[in-house]
């Protein structure tokens, strides 16, 4: 399904040139799923999500990596979620322009490594050996080296790390007033 949008781009302001494309299909374990993606015809924003069809998941989810078997478990990561590992102290909002993703425990650790080899060019001393170390233990608790917990936190309920030993609950109210809930987009509203 594919249908224009009647509101202006978040990015750009253009009116009139943003596109929506629904699409339906099943992630096993995860179910059948609504992606969606808005495209700017104008400036090239371009945002996906993914809406669970039978409601609403528990809005946290967590694995514990501990061999390399649980890092291809599948994470399906909705805009509004945040993702953390306790042990290494890191955590990813989701901000203004957060976009979905459907990967593997591997592809979030990957996604860490990027963002703090950004963060360290540049930077010399103890900032970048305390960066180098924590990109030593993501490498290693790719096969169970060093063993970190993945942990989503989606106040909307559309994210889930699909594998056995993954632990899942609702979120207190304290921890959902404390999360971003990422960009509102009124696109999204389906129902
Ligand atoms: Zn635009």
């Amino acid at each position: 399904m594919q249908s224009k949008v009647d509101a202006p781009c978040p990015q750009c302001a253009e009116d009139g040139s943003l596109t929506m494309l629904a699409n339906s299909s099943e992630i096993p374990y995860f179910g059948e799923h609504t992606q969606i993606t808005v495209l700017c015809a104008s400036c090239g924003w371009k945002h996906t999500d993914f809406i669970p069809s039978d409601g609403e998941r528990p809005g946290f989810s967590s694995l514990v990596v501990n061999d390399g078997e649980k890092s291809m478990a599948r994470v399906v990561r909705s805009s509004s979620c945040t993702i953390r590992i306790p042990e290494l102290d890191l955590e990813v909002s989701p901000g203004g322009s957060s976009s979905g993703y459907v990967t593997n425990v591997e592809g979030v650790f990957t996604r860490f490594e990027n963002a703090i080899e950004t963060i360290i060019r540049g930077e010399d001393g103890v900032e970048a050996e305390s960066a180098k170390q924590i990109l030593e233990r993501l490498q290693m608790a790719r096969v169970g080296g060093f063993i970190l917990t993945i942990e989503l936190l989606d106040p909307r309920g559309r994210s889930q790390i699909i594998h056995s030993e993954a632990t899942s609950r609702e979120l207190g109210d304290d921890e959902k007033e404390v999360l971003e809930s990422g960009p509102e987009i009124p696109v999204f509203d389906l129902n």
